[in-house]
């Protein structure tokens, strides 16, 4: 059993209330972890020496150099122990293991990223009419609370971690109550490396409490939120006591665009990929798939053939392509939104239903499931389900592709495939939503800024983007003729 503590100015503490939770191995049901479930007052606690570790200057006041050598060291370590998180995280969330090494190993070069990036110049200066030099300089923020889902545990720590301790602030963080044993392993690398004390703080426990607790904290300078729309509405308002900067990854129900004259089997191998990977549940999965009416029907069976042969099973298990969903609680979500879509009158053509054959009735496991000829009033058309459930839908041409795609309250990610260069660019152009493939779908970059339209969020993580939200640009004024202004006469 794993013993999962808080981290706090330094010190691994359970909750003060003494609680803890069970963490469950989705492919077993079994509980391999005890984590402590922090309430608001360890939310405060954490608060607290964060701003003072801040107010201290012991890491905005270090050489960005220096900085920059802690973050590398950690990218170092998570290499070391790759395979122990890899398998932490795949029995903490059930993803399989190729996708966990993946993880890991993006988790690592985001540090060695931003390790790079702390270093290169930065700030503008200004040609103004008076004698005067103005100049721009980047500086922290202050104190971040970072709060992530459970769909990519160590990944989206890190995504948020690595820019916002580069740019020289401090953080409380927060994982999903879901899947918090990564973090453990994450926080005692920050520890080996010398992160001074206060600097990085790890919470856990409920959102409600915890989580919002660091939204509405007048201590707290940013909160930088990855999570489902609704709740990031319900960051928004918190935040809003003392106005902090916030960053909102949401949610989505992304559009993948499959023209007539695609090449057929990259096309069907990427929308198996889309929608399939991690078993659906990541925000930006191509969750409604658009096919030209001609090469609808030879599509469709092509694509149902592939998905009933899909592995799934314990990630733990070698060849496993798709494991369980994370929790019992969201597979019975994904469950009634199968049966939505049957009571909405959308065929289904693969899949459908929880698998309990061969050992598997203790996990969450749920089949791939495609619901073809669906319309623009359905639910599962509209409404994120965040689980291997895919939405296909027929078009006539390209200004029919475009407006189906946008019409959703989402925009976070889309995908076209096509041969035809000029009218992949064309839809693209068209398309409302932050990240965009042509004849691709997921790859995803370090380099490259995430972050969506309309209700997908608000800002940007990853690349100088990334980086940048976690930073205040300060103006500053040199005065190169230093004598009074003579505004007033006496
Ligand atoms: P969630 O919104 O339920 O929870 C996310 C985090 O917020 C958890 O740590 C949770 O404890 C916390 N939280 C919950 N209520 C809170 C509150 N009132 N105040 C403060 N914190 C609170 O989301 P989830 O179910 O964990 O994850 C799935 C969602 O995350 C999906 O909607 C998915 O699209 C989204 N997501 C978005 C991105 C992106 O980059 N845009 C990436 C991954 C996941």
């Amino acid at each position: 059993m794993i013993n999962l503590k808080m981290y706090i100015n330094g010190e691994w503490v359970d909750a003060q209330s003494g609680k803890t939770r069970d963490i469950v191995n989705p492919a077993t049901g079994e509980v391999i972890a005890k984590a402590a479930e922090g309430d608001v007052a360890d939310a405060k606690h954490a608060v607290q020496v964060a701003r003072e570790a801040f107010d201290s200057g012991v890491w905005s006041d270090l050489p960005a150099a220096q900085r920059a050598n802690y973050l590398l060291a950690i990218a170092t370590k998570l290499e070391e122990r790759a395979e122990e998180i890899g398998r932490l995280e795949t029995m903490d969330n059930g993803k399989p293991l190729r996708e966990t090494a993946f993880d890991v190993a993006d988790a690592a070069a985001c540090f060695r990223y931003y390790a790079g990036i702390v270093t290169k110049p930065d700030g503008q200066t200004y040609h103004v009419s008076d004698p005067m030099q103005a100049m721009v300089v980047r500086e922290p923020v202050g104190v971040c609370g970072l709060i992530v889902p459970w769909n990519y545990p160590l990944l989206m720590s890190v995504w948020k971690i690595a820019p916002a301790l580069a740019a020289g602030n401090t953080i409380v963080y927060k994982p999903s109550e879901v899947t918090p044993v990564t973090a453990k392993i994450l926080f005692e690398i920050i520890e080996e490396v010398g992160i001074p004390k206060g600097v990085a703080n790890l919470v856990m426990g409920p959102g409600a409490t915890v989580g919002n607790e660091l939204a509405e904290s007048h201590a707290v300078d940013m909160i930088s939120f990855t999570g489902g729309t609704v709740t990031g509405r319900s960051i928004m308002r918190a935040a809003t006591g003392n106005l902090k900067k916030i960053s909102l990854e949401l949610g989505g129900k992304s559009p993948n665009i499959i023209f007539a004259d695609a090449d057929f089997e990259t096309a069907v191998d990427y929308a198996l990929f889309g929608i399939f990977a991690n078993q659906g549940q990541v925000c930006s999965a191509g969750s409604r798939l658009l096919v030209e009416e001609s090469i609808y029907d030879r599509f469709i069976e092509r694509l149902a053939e592939r998905a009933s042969q899909i592995r799934v099973g314990n990630g733990l298990d070698e060849g496993t392509e798709m494991g369980p969903l994370v929790s019992q609680q969201h597979m019975e979500k994904v469950l009634s939104y199968i049966e939505i879509g049957k009571q909405e009158g959308a065929r289904l053509i693969c899949g459908g239903n929880r698998i309990t054959a061969d050992g598997k009735d203790k996990g969450y496991f749920v089949e791939p499931t495609i619901f073809v000829d669906c319309n623009q009033d359905m639910r599962i058309v509209q409404e994120e389900i965040f689980g291997p459930v895919l939405a296909v839908s027929k078009f006539k041409d390209e200004a029919d592709a475009i407006r189906l795609a946008n019409d959703s309250i989402y925009g976070l990610a889309g995908g076209v495939f096509t041969k035809d260069g000029a009218k992949a660019m064309r839809v693209i152009k068209k398309l409302r939503a932050g990240i965009t493939w042509i004849n691709a779908y997921h790859p995803t970059y370090n380099e490259a800024p995430w972050g969506g339209y309309k209700q997908s969020g608000i800002g940007r993580s990853l690349g100088t983007f990334g980086y940048e939200e976690y930073t205040e640009v300060k103006q500053i004024n040199i005065n190169l003729d230093v004598q009074p202004t003579g505004w007033f006469e006496n």
